[in-house]
């Protein structure tokens, strides 16, 4: 019943054929939006549709749960309860949807070149084209291999639903060739090593689920097997989970050794063949070849031979993704907005505004700023600037404020001439960070971006809930990131959490937080109730181990 239940939103969705041109004298303005992504999905949820012509352009008419897919590749949760059709989401809404690729974004003529991509389509009509007056662009970014030899031939990537079933079917494969009769001990070595290249979050998690998989479920069915299988981690960085507080990476480092995993830090991979993995450790210089059965691989993101093409187009080259500015429109473009994995915000640095900052805050134009003038301008520039409220949650106190604080100690009448005033600034233009490629910052910018749509449409942009400033160019609120943490799910029920604030917490409760919240999360009561029925499951019989 799931599975016809998940089906009957998917096989709808084939048999759309409307027009691709907008209607004659509708006057709304032309949306399309490029990815059905966190980014594109979180933008068409909070679009006011009914104001814009809106079109979805995606060669995959699904949504993906991506933080759950490390969980598809050893079958805890099934693929399709990850999955939302884009057809159920639009249901209710005047938008869109054509299943197809785009293959080029025509700046000069505000067009998008498109392509159906999938099995079904009609002979010498694959390509057609849709105009613009905004384009959001969400399309996500690929896999970076560095241009190391034989990835892409031989290593699995973990970005698909289609990757993380094939990954799946992979592991029982080569413990179902290993148990053949006529191998050889060497041979099974080889066919149970399993590899993954990555100690960011997703490699550490995919490792942490196989070694579940492995251990709670397979080596029971395949008893004698269980001594030869080796996982190994290979990390081109000094900890694994970089980019987490220290106590969490040495708690994940310890615990994959203490259950066998081998982490290799610090190790560059060099190449890859058919049959073996080969690596050099950065620190010694030692050359390692490993055979193996399968390697994951994830490293990084690259960029979409698209967004590669765009970028030529606009003088954005040598880039892995699309710059834009703090209100996610593209720079050196018009009407196109990036968001998600394909972009990044450049704000602009303070310190550039610093003259024409320092003579807008001194009102009396005595050539210093008093304490009044100094606090009066930095609500303004906290506005515009929204790095500096990141900077001032951070406690980076001798900064800004530190001055302000110490110039209030000393005496009230103490004034700040212009070079004070760039030191100061240029502190909080170093503490500068752009958003890290995780759908809650895609989801984010994907909200933040369709309430300014929103506004734009209202033509009065005085109300609602963004707030504005002035006129011009800069009247909305500049997108802000707020980062409500990250977890690391490290395998036999224990979680990794980091909180804002400082806050780790580790184990066994967290693991349950971690369950509640990516339940709470999901995009659908439908898909809610799958994953959870999926983990019942699991918790009840164990995993799937057909292939
Ligand atoms: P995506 O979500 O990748 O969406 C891109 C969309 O564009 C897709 O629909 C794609 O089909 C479509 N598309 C591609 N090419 C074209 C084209 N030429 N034309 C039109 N459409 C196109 N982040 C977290 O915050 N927490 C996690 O726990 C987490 N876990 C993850 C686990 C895995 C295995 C992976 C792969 C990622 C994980 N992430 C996680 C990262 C997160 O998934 C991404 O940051 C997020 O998906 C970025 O959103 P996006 O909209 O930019 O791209
Ligand atoms: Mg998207
Ligand atoms: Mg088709
Ligand atoms: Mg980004
Ligand atoms: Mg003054």
């Amino acid at each position: 019943l799931l599975v016809a239940l998940a089906d009957a939103g998917r096989d709808s969705t084939r048999s759309d054929s409307d027009e691709a041109v907008s209607p004659e004298g509708s006057g709304k303005k032309k949306v399309v939006i490029l990815g059905t992504g966190w980014g594109g999905i979180s933008f068409l949820k909070s679009l006011d549709a009914s104001k814009y012509d809106v079109r979805v352009v995606s060669p995959r008419n699904y949504f993906v749960f991506t933080p759950l897919l490390p969980s598809v590749t050893s079958g805890t949760v099934e693929a399709r309860s990850i999955t939302e059709p884009i057809r159920r989401i639009i249901r209710k809404k005047d938008v869109k949807f054509h299943e197809a690729e785009c293959t080029k974004i025509d700046e000069a003529n505000k067009k998008v070149m498109c392509r159906d991509i999938s099995d079904v389509k009609c002979k010498g009509k694959e390509d057609f084209e849709l105009e613009y007056d905004y384009l959001v662009v969400a399309v996500g970014a690929t896999s970076n291999t560095f241009g190391t030899k034989g990835v892409e031939e031989y290593c699995h990537f973990l970005k698909e639903i289609e990757d993380a079933e094939k990954i799946r079917g992979r592991i029982v494969d080569c413990f179902e060739t290993a148990s053949l009769p006529h191998l050889s001990d060497e041979d099974r070595r080889k066919l149970l090593s399993f590899v993954i290249v990555g100690g960011g979050p997703t490699g550490v998690e995919y490792a942490a689920e196989l070694h579940d998989l492995i251990y709670e479920d397979l080596t029971s069915l395949y008893p004698e097997l269980q001594k030869i299988v080796n996982i190994t981690l290979v990390q081109s960085g000094d900890h694994i989970l970089n980019t987490f507080d220290g106590r969490i990476s040495e708690y994940a480092e310890k615990k994959f050794s203490r259950e066998g995993i081998d982490v290799k830090i610090g190790s560059r991979v060099l190449g890859v063949t058919e049959e073996t993995i080969s690596f050099k450790s950065k620190a010694t210089g030692k050359l390692m070849e490993i055979p193996y059965g399968m390697i994951v691989w994830s490293t990084g993101i690259g960029t979409r031979p698209v967004i590669a093409d765009y970028m030529k187009q606009i003088g954005q080259t040598d880039r892995r993704v699309l710059a834009t500015d703090e209100w996610l429109r593209v720079k050196n473009t018009d009407g196109v907005y990036a968001l998600g994995d394909c972009a990044t915000v450049e704000q602009r640095k303070i310190a550039e505004d610093i003259a024409d900052l320092f003579k807008l805050a001194d009102k009396d134009g005595d050539g210093y700023l008093s304490v009044s003038e100094f606090v009066d301008t930095m609500d303004n520039v906290r506005m515009r600037y929204p790095q500096i409220d990141l900077y001032m949650e951070r406690q980076h106190m001798e900064g800004v404020v530190g001055l302000l604080n110490d110039a209030l100690k000393k005496e009230k009448n103490v004034k700040l001439d212009l070079e004070h005033f760039s030191e100061a600034i240029c502190k909080v233009d170093s503490q500068m960070k752009s958003g890290p490629a995780t759908a809650q910052v895609a989801a984010q910018q994907g909200e933040y971006l369709a309430l300014s749509f929103n506004h734009m449409a209202m033509g009065s942009p005085d109300e609602g809930p963004i707030r504005v400033r002035g006129g011009g160019r800069h009247r909305y609120h500049p997108f802000r990131y707020r980062h409500l943490g990250q977890f690391a799910p490290l395998g036999g029920e224990t979680t990794a959490a980091e909180l804002p604030g400082d806050w780790v917490s580790i184990g066994r409760s967290t693991q349950w937080l971690w369950y509640s919240v990516y339940a709470s999360k999901q995009v659908s009561w439908r898909t809610r109730a799958l994953v959870i029925f999926d983990w019942t499951k699991r918790f009840v019989f164990g995993r799937d181990s057909s292939r």
